[in-house]
């Protein structure tokens, strides 16, 4: 049983990949410990609904910070940094154990530690690397890593890019996403092909769906022209355009309109039953064009007994070996992504891919298994002692 009072700081108030993982830590935690959000959206309601004390402290002009480049946002988010600062270090002091889930958050928290006097815990959930990340934010997390306590990383290709922007200077612990399978086991008791016309999907024909925000590197538009050299196939893209990228889904309705793909694309936007709507797929395809830190799509494809496709680079390669549990292509390559499926246009060898997946997901990413990782990392570093953890250098183990 959990014992420390964490506060977890979460800068985003939208449903995303970092937030479903973070809603299962802080539901098991949630007897003793809070999240603090610097953005207010539908992320508080969901954790309101689990039990968990959820709170708002808005960010306000610090959201105009960005990855990457200066932009006209960029001085009024610095100027807002301090009050924000000030106000989230306020709420720390009265933890035990400050654990920051996404960037931003980070920042605010290392910044405030001479007033909380806390141990910080970054959960790094991105690959801070060249291709994410401009050269000022890289600087920025490279001095803001060293009063940092421990990293927990969601890969080992986000532990390494992290190693080698920040050194060894902070303890790094890699910690796999640990995905719920019972959604999963009540989706696969339904009947798919039920579930495929509840949804307005046809009931035949290869059905391949996206399950992604629709933003220009999670590749939708590669997979439109893959499928579009698959014959008879119909592809389904479930999530929305989250962080203002309209263009971006605009570009893709108007692409999906063209002759030859009018009629097979189903935009499904922002779903919650998405355990469901992957098991009435054939297969489930991951298309990102760079290197996903992680990818619970890919695990949860794999749930859902589907064989997945996706694109071999960052954490996904940790969680498919190619072949056995789904299909490894390169990323941004139609033609490969077009192949992959040609191979799966058989209906037992999806079933044979798709049932080794399932095994596989079960027994490596099992959310027991990540719960009590994050528990024991968080319970060590309540004991560092108060000058280690007020920001002076720690010795990797
Ligand atoms: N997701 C969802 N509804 C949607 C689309 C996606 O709940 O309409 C979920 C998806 O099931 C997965 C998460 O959003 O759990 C995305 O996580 P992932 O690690 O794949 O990517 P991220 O969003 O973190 O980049």
């Amino acid at each position: 049983m959990a014992d420390q009072r964490v506060l977890f700081v979460d800068q985003s108030g939208q449903m995303g990949g970092a937030q479903l993982s973070l809603l299962d830590i802080a539901r098991h935690r949630r007897h003793d410990s809070a999240v603090l959000l610097l953005d207010d959206g539908p992320f508080r309601a969901r954790l309101a609904e689990q039990g968990v004390p959820v709170s708002v402290e808005a960010g306000g002009a610090v959201g105009g910070l960005r990855q990457r480049g200066i932009g006209a946002g960029t001085l009024r988010g610095l100027l807002a940094l301090p009050s924000l600062v000030r106000r989230v270090a306020r709420r720390a002091a009265r933890a035990d154990v400050v654990y920051a889930n996404t960037q931003k958050a980070m920042a605010v928290c290392v910044l405030g530690k001479w007033l909380h006097r806390r141990p910080v815990v970054w959960h790094l959930r991105d690959i801070v690397d060249a291709s994410f990340f401009g050269r000022a934010q890289r600087l920025a997390i490279r001095w803001l890593s060293r009063g940092l306590t421990r990293v927990i990383a969601n890969s080992q290709a986000s532990a390494d890019a992290f190693r080698a922007l920040a050194g060894n200077a902070v303890a790094v612990d890699v910690v796999h996403n640990g995905i719920d399978p019972a959604p999963f086991d009540a989706a696969l008791q339904r009947d798919r092909m039920a579930l495929r016309v509840a949804n307005g999907l046809p009931a035949g024909g290869l059905v391949v769906g996206l399950f992604s925000r629709l933003t220009p590197w999670k590749g939708q538009h590669v997979l439109m022209e893959a499928v579009s050299r698959t014959p008879g196939a119909t592809l389904v893209l479930v999530g929305a355009a989250l962080f203002g990228e309209d263009a971006y889904e605009a570009a893709l309705r108007a692409r999906a309109a063209q002759p030859d793909l009018a009629g097979r694309v189903h935009f499904l936007g922002f779903r919650a039953d998405v355990a469901e709507l992957m098991y009435c797929m054939d297969i489930v395809v991951h298309a990102s064009v760079c290197a996903e830190p992680f990818g619970r799509v890919v695990v949860e494809g794999m749930l859902a007994a589907r064989p997945v496709v996706a694109t071999a680079a960052g954490g996904v390669t940790e969680i498919v070996e190619d072949g056995e549990t789904g299909i490894l292509v390169p990323p941004g390559d139609a033609g490969a992504l077009a192949a992959a499926l040609a191979r799966l246009a058989d209906a037992g060898v999806r079933e044979n891919m798709g049932a080794h997946a399932r095994e596989a997901a079960m027994r490596r990413f099992s959310p027991l298994a990540m719960l009590a990782a994050v528990d024991g990392i968080v319970a060590q570093v309540a004991r560092v002692p108060p000058d280690v953890a007020a920001g002076q250098p720690r010795r990797a183990p």
